[in-house]
């Protein structure tokens, strides 16, 4: 539908009012404005939206994004359409695996309505038998995660796999090796699309800054410090929802009250011994606070 020769496009950068548009199929990449009628629409364009393009000047390579298409995702922090899934990144050692953090990281991916991938870097500096024994309990969390060393290149192929075609934001904590992974599988540095020519820079907007990197085989990744800090600011009854292992008991058979919190109520499904149930009461609190706070706000 809707105009055959008009070609299509992926916006890869937003600075200002200016959009780098990439070209389906050519692969060519457009300078942008927005048409007028998006903007009395108050439609604001973001990276990863699919955009219809119109009035492309050959020469210098500008146009006009005339249509936004329908978002199939909206991520708000970092702001990111289209995107399919979270790259989580964690390392083994250096700094040592902490459940509780990448329980938190978890949770709020799980929040989105993203799927998370779960990487562990840095496997070169722990043992076999410790890589199989975080293998083994994020298997029991519901996960399955995938084991790398960027250094030594072990388990990119399967990253690069995961990430073909689609569009994946990176989270992560600092120095676990998320700029190295990019570095590995983006060595082009002429790749990095976040930016566009520099005569049209109106000041920096580091906080909203997203950073897009096209893959040599297709598909966006999305690198921003939107995600670095996750707080749990969720409905207290859709917490449990971000743990998998308790959705598979709540597959079996629903709590007695609908809004069972899974703590001490009567037949409850939900509480139980799996490992972060732990986990659960703590967010849970934390959501419940969160939840006090925005009600006592005018
Ligand atoms: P970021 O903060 O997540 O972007 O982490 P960096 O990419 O800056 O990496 C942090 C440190 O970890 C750097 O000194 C990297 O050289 C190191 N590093 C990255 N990947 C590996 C790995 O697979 N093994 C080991 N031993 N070190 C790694
Ligand atoms: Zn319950």
């Amino acid at each position: 539908e809707g105009g055959e020769d008009v070609p299509q496009g992926t916006v890869v950068a937003v600075q200002a009012n200016f959009y780098q548009v990439r070209l389906l199929g050519g692969g060519e990449s457009v300078l942008c404005t927005r048409r007028s009628r998006l903007k009395k629409l108050g439609q604001k364009v973001m990276v990863g939206d699919r955009v219809m393009v119109e009035e492309i000047d050959e020469v210098d390579r500008r146009g006009a994004i005339a249509e936004i298409l329908p978002r199939q995702t909206l991520l708000e922090r970092p702001p990111v359409a289209n995107a399919e899934q979270i790259l989580l990144v964690f390392s083994l050692a250096e700094p040592p695996l902490d459940p509780w953090q990448l329980s938190r990281f978890l949770i709020k991916a799980e929040l989105t309505e993203l799927s998370p991938c779960l990487c562990l870097n840095k496997l070169d500096l722990v043992s076999p038998s410790e890589q199989a024994a975080w293998q083994e309990r994020l298997q029991q969390w519901g996960y399955n995660p995938l084991l790398i060393s960027v250094e030594q290149r072990k388990g990119l192929d399967r990253v690069l796999g995961q990430l073909a075609g689609k569009i994946t934001v990176i989270a992560g904590p600092s120095g676990v090796g998320k700029s190295s992974l990019i570095n590995q599988l983006i060595p082009d540095a002429t790749l990095r699309v976040g930016e566009v020519s520099g005569k049209l820079q109106r000041g920096r907007h580091t906080t909203r800054h997203v950073e897009l990197f096209e893959l040599p085989m297709g598909g966006l990744l999305a690198d921003s410090p939107g995600f670095n800090k996750p707080d749990l600011d969720c409905d207290p009854t859709e917490l449990v929802y971000a743990f998998p292992e308790a959705r598979e008991a709540l597959g079996q058979g629903a709590c007695q009250f609908s809004d069972c919190l899974h703590r001490d109520e009567p037949n409850c499904q939900v509480r139980g011994d799996w490992e972060r149930y732990d986990h659960y009461l703590k967010f849970l609190e934390e959501a419940i606070a969160r939840q006090e706070l925005r009600q006592q706000r005018p």
